[in-house]
């Protein structure tokens, strides 16, 4: 899955990182780090993450990423995508 966050509209809440700390990471009081190609098993961490940020900055792209899927496991599913 791959994912990308408008740090324009972020604005350092950090509900992310508590939610999803493999993947998004506070550095300082406003600077978010973050896995663009997080793993599939992480999905649903990143989804509540998505839906948890209060100025809807996360963008998550899982359907149709035959590479991405291709590269983890080498099995397509058919998953839904949350914005
Ligand atoms: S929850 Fe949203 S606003 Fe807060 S740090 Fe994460 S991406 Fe930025």
């Amino acid at each position: 899955m791959r994912l990308v966050v408008d740090l324009n509209r972020c604005q350092g809440y950090a509900q992310c990182a508590f939610l999803a700390p493999d993947v998004f990471t506070m550095h300082g009081d406003e600077a978010l780090l973050y896995n663009p190609h997080a793993d599939r098993t992480q999905r649903e961490q990143v989804m509540r993450a998505a839906t948890a940020c209060p100025v809807q900055a996360i963008l998550v792209d899982d359907l149709g990423d035959t590479a991405d899927a291709a590269e983890e496991d080498g099995v397509r599913e058919g998953l839904s995508g949350v914005r």
